[in-house]
């Protein structure tokens, strides 16, 4: 689809150039913003402050580029799965989780993954495309427009790499916080990548001060690259130093993503070359449990002790880090098992 005239593709100087070449007035263009953004009105007919032939132009030259909710599953935690079809009939999926009142939108980038980690049913299931800037944002405001509340965050943290997606990713990010559209604060807009070096280069330089969250499971090129074959393209140290850049450029904390896998990734000296790897950069270490995936079988959580030798190592390390909970595993809404099948 092309994101000119998709409603959900463009910026408001998009729709302020539009509303300018069709003669009509600059602040039609956050008229229609807040319709769609603040108010969830998705069909210009119900855009009441608007000339009625102003509505049937819109209507009859910009589409909205949704994806089509197809099912909502929930968990016994109260986690909610989406699963959405493409106009090319593409599935992807979505998460809405729920802690204590906040709400966190998992929204997908692009359509599988090209990246093949190997603990990833993403990965496994293949590449299609990378998701439009509508299907994207679409996902984002469908899920808010069926829940009939606000969602407070929003983590690119579902199917796909979202740099490798960059251009889109990032004119979404830009939509959502602006104040005449969504107006979502940056502290609530996470990205997280496998470590696309050139991506994290760019993000130093980004205007809108978004979370970086880097997903790591491993700290050394060997085991990182059975794990995650992208880091034969960008190898640690070459991560490391575009890391060590964003957190120079934005003054950020990182936030760093590691899966413990049993007999993998889990022993006290890989924590302790964590810290190592890591030394100088103030990480924040989120310990999430492995969550089991049906093409590796041989792939199995740690055990309560193999965690604690290994949160033990951080701590003698002086590493913060968090232990977090699996949410969503009952309806495969976990990370790493989102598969977009039907
Ligand atoms: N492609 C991006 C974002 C989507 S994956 C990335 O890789 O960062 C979201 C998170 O889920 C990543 O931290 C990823 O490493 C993690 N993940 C993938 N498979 C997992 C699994 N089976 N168990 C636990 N975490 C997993
Ligand atoms: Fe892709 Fe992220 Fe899954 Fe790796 S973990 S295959 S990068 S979605």
């Amino acid at each position: 689809m092309n994101d000119t005239y998709d409603a959900l593709g463009m910026s408001l100087n998009d729709w302020q150039i539009l509303f300018a070449e069709w003669g009509e007035q600059k602040f039609r263009a956050s008229q229609v913003c807040q319709w769609i953004y603040a108010k969830k009105e998705f069909a210009f007919d119900g855009m009441t402050n608007l000339s009625k032939s102003l509505r049937e132009k819109l209507g009859g030259n910009i589409v909205m580029g949704f994806p089509v909710m197809i099912r909502q599953q929930v968990s016994k935690d109260g986690t909610r799965k989406f699963l959405w079809q493409l106009n090319d009939g593409a599935m992807i999926e979505s998460v809405l989780l729920n802690h204590g009142g906040h709400k966190t939108a998992c929204i997908s980038s692009q359509a599988g993954c090209p990246l093949k980690c190997a603990f990833c049913e993403t990965g496994a299931n293949g590449f299609r495309r990378n998701l439009t800037r509508g299907e994207i944002t679409g996902q984002f405001l469908m899920m808010e427009k069926v829940n009939g509340t606000d969602i407070n965050n929003i983590v690119f943290m579902g199917m796909g790499e979202p740099l490798l997606n960059e251009d889109n990713v990032l004119a979404v990010i830009r939509s959502l916080n602006d104040k005449n559209m969504r107006n979502l604060g940056a502290r609530h807009i996470t990205i997280s990548t496998s470590g696309i070096a050139p991506g994290i280069e760019d993000l130093a330089d980004f205007e809108i001060p978004i979370r970086l969250s880097l997903s790591l499971h491993a700290p050394n090129d060997e085991l990182r690259a059975r794990l995650m074959p992208v880091n034969k393209q960008y190898p640690l140290q070459k991560l490391i130093a575009s890391l060590r850049r964003y957190r120079e450029r934005t003054g950020e904390r990182i936030t760093f993503e590691y899966a413990l896998i049993d007999g993998v990734n889990d022993s006290p000296e890989l924590a302790y070359e964590t810290a190592a790897l890591l030394d100088g950069l103030e990480p924040y270490i989120n310990i999430i449990p492995f969550n089991p995936i049906p093409s590796r079988p041989d792939f199995k959580r740690s055990s309560p002790g193999r965690v604690r030798a290994f949160t033990e190592a951080l701590s003698a390390m002086k590493i913060e880090f968090e232990l977090r909970k699996e949410r969503g595993g009952d309806i495969m809404a976990a990370c790493g098992q989102l598969a977009g099948s039907v």
